[in-house]
């Protein structure tokens, strides 16, 4: 998987994050530090990465794509947690 590089600052120390109730491995990874979880809640233009060096989350969720990563939604989009 290509790492996106920030465009804050231009770093590629970057992490995906997701969104939705992670799965075992969704929430390993997370703890390795090889991605972010987002939480549950999901709206059409959250962040779709984390920057490292400068802490800032960048990308807009632009298709259903982060979701093969591994997460299982359990609230849909427009739904309250
Ligand atoms: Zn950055």
């Amino acid at each position: 998987m290509p790492k996106k590089r920030c465009p804050a600052c231009g770093s590629n120390h970057t992490l995906k994050i997701i969104y939705g109730e992670p799965t075992y491995e969704a929430f390993e990874a997370a703890e390795g530090g090889e991605l972010v979880l987002g939480g549950c809640c999901v709206t059409s233009n959250d962040p779709t990465h984390f920057c490292k060096t400068c802490d800032q989350q960048f990308g807009v969720t632009d298709s259903m794509l982060q979701y093969d990563m591994g997460a299982t939604l359990t609230h849909p989009t427009g739904t309250n947690c």
